[in-house]
């Protein structure tokens, strides 16, 4: 009888120890919203902080360069957590990032890296497992960075400069604002390739609907980062725009371009939703 017990206890052992893999490894990987293949919209805000709207990801500045992440400005101290659950590859200082993290995490086959930049400290070591909302470190201004803010940065496939996508596009499906996201793909009619800086104006007839509330802040297309080739929004998920910051309502949306026909659509939606949206440009 006693032989009996170590054999049940060793089933009951080796059943938990597949279920432990189960739900460590595999569940992840099949988390991916099914009408949207691909991405993970497993992600949460990295920061109790709003994203400054006039430097969103792709933003091109004056030296060419474009900018590979979002921003959160915040006070020097703010807690700064883990997007998702992962492993830590890098926890250490540089003269462009100041004190950074970089978390690769499972989804896609550990295919997804966050980073976090300009930190004022860090509270993790590489080799260490935070699960989503562990905090990490403290936001600062460490590195070229103009005042304190976050610097929150998306790497797919490679963990390596410009191999980035739009963090806004993770994020859509776990904000808790009252706002709607959309994203998609802007390209030239006649042979399909992504146009950079069209302009995404939502058209609000109402002028006393304040600024802050209109439906799209500074949105445009993106394409290249200087010294590396498209982003990955472009090359692997066939986006090259994104906004998490849509106010709920139905409303005119126009893609300008100096070079291109505007277009104009009509979208409607919901707080929390997501749509996509892609729109093929004729040259003029
Ligand atoms: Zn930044």
């Amino acid at each position: 009888m006693k032989g009996m017990n170590i054999i049940m206890k060793k089933k009951i052992s080796s059943i938990l120890l597949l279920l432990f893999i189960f739900i460590t490894f595999i569940t992840p990987h099949v988390m991916a919203n099914s009408s949207l293949p691909g991405i993970a919209f497993t992600y949460s805000s990295p920061i109790n902080a709003n994203i400054n709207q006039q430097y969103l990801y792709g933003k091109k500045r004056s030296d060419g360069w474009a900018h590979v992440g979002i921003d959160y400005p915040a006070p020097t101290g703010t807690n700064v957590g883990a997007a998702q659950r992962g492993v830590v590859v890098a926890a250490a200082y540089n003269s462009a990032y100041g004190n950074y993290i970089i978390i690769n995490h499972p989804d896609d086959n550990w295919r997804y890296w966050t980073l976090y930049a300009h930190l004022n400290s860090i509270s993790v070591k590489v080799g260490d497992e935070p699960n989503k909302g562990d905090v990490i470190g403290k936001s600062g201004n460490t590195g070229n960075s103009s005042g304190p803010h976050l610097h929150f940065e998306v790497r797919y496939r490679e963990n390596t400069y410009g191999s980035t996508l739009n963090p806004e596009v993770l994020l859509a499906r776990s904000r808790q604002s009252p706002r709607g996201a959309i994203y998609g793909f802007v390209s030239n009619r006649s042979n399909g390739s992504a146009i950079e800086n069209v302009i995404i104006d939502g058209l609000v007839k109402d002028s006393s609907v304040a600024p802050s509330n209109r439906p799209f802040i500074n949105l445009h297309t993106y394409v290249k980062a200087k010294g590396y080739g498209q982003m990955r929004d472009v090359t692997d998920f066939s986006m090259n725009y994104c906004t998490g910051q849509l106010t709920s309502g139905s409303y005119w949306v126009e893609y300008s371009h100096p070079s291109y026909y505007s277009f104009l659509d009509y979208i409607s939606i919901a707080s929390g939703g997501v749509i996509k949206r892609d729109v093929e440009l004729r040259l003029k």
